[in-house]
């Protein structure tokens, strides 16, 4: 018998799926983590489900607690329903520039959602500093407690990536991998895929794909968090070394454009059938970047963090892409 147990026993096991344009382009095997079949849509599920264990194993999460948490949406998706499946309950903190799909499916996971301005992390109405906020102020009053799940710097969040995505690749690929890449939000994903591969083979190179906006290319090339342009992916660029990212082996730093990144997810979905949100366009161009930098006959793994459909009103959506001078492809 083969039979999942719930939401949390569907969370992780992702299948790897061999990328054909991008393999023969560059004469590597360009594989890709399905994290969008994770059952809330996101690679997010892992972190959530991750820090939640780990908070009811310290003890700080009771029965019918509530879990408050500042997020671009995927990880508050993750909680939510985490939190369906295990009775807490879930206070979500966004910025208001996220896409409506994701807004729509945090009220209907149950997540109660607060909105706020899209401000940057130095100004204390930032949604990571209003949400750590929020839940001190409801330590005070939920009868069961309430907690932060604190994704950034709760290192519980690339533990999980260490315990479950790492050890996924090495036995998918029978340890026959070469390089890892994606994108850093929290940098969960790419910190703790770092350790948990480096500990089998040292050798194995890590790289970043950072998008425009992002200040984690200049510091990992030369030292210096220094961002310049914008982005409009979701779900990654960051400003700062959180904790998550701290003591993990960054071997290599790529700065992708918009423009690289939505033509491969474009051309993921005409040649393909993937259709993928545009963090998986920045990851599969890195992927395709360090394959060019190792040469052919190489490994190179990345993830596909979440589906396209979450973002149809954005980046599938001409008039959205014209507004923000991106390719629109004829067949949109
Ligand atoms: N892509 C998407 C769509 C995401 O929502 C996130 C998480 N914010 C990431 C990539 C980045 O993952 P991580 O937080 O592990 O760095």
């Amino acid at each position: 018998m083969d039979i999942r147990n719930g939401f949390v026993g569907t969370v992780g096991n992702t299948p790897l799926i061999r990328l054909k344009n991008a393999s023969e382009e560059t004469g590597c095997e360009i594989l890709a983590k399905a994290e969008f079949l994770n059952p809330g849509g996101s690679i997010k599920d892992r972190a959530a489900l991750a820090i939640i264990r780990d908070a009811e194993a310290k003890g700080l999460l009771k029965p019918g607690g509530v879990i408050i948490e500042g997020t671009a949406g995927n990880t508050g998706i993750g909680i939510a329903l985490v939190g369906r499946a295990l009775g807490y309950r879930s206070v979500i903190v966004m910025p208001e520039t996220q896409s409506q799909e994701k807004k729509d499916m945090l009220r209907l996971c149950g997540a109660d959602l607060r909105l706020v301005p899209a401000v940057p992390y130095k100004n204390p109405d930032n949604y990571v500093h209003y949400s750590r906020r929020l839940a001190e102020e409801l330590a005070k009053t939920e009868p069961n407690g309430a907690i932060w799940a604190n994704q950034f710097d709760n290192v519980a969040n690339r533990q999980g990536h260490m315990d479950t995505t790492a050890q996924e690749i090495w036995q998918q690929t029978d340890g026959k991998v070469d390089g890892f890449v994606c994108a850093v939000g929290t940098g969960g994903t790419l910190a703790g895929v770092s350790m948990g591969l480096k500990k089998h083979n040292e050798d194995i190179q890590i790289a970043i794909a950072d998008p425009m906006g992002a200040a984690l290319y200049n510091y990992y090339k030369n030292g210096e968090l220094k961002a310049e342009g914008s982005s409009i992916t979701e779900g990654i660029g960051q400003g700062r070394i959180t904790a998550n990212l701290e003591d993990a082996v960054i071997d290599k730093a790529y700065q992708i454009h918009d423009e690289e990144a939505v033509l491969i997810a474009f051309d993921l979905l005409k040649s393909e059938g993937l259709c993928v949100g545009g963090s998986s366009g920045v990851n599969v161009a890195g992927a395709i970047r360090l394959a060019k930098d190792l040469g052919p006959g190489k490994t190179i793994v990345t993830v596909l963090c979440d589906s396209g459909t979450r973002y149809q009103s954005k980046l599938y959506n001409p008039e959205f892409l014209k507004e923000n001078n991106l390719p629109v492809p004829d067949w949109m």
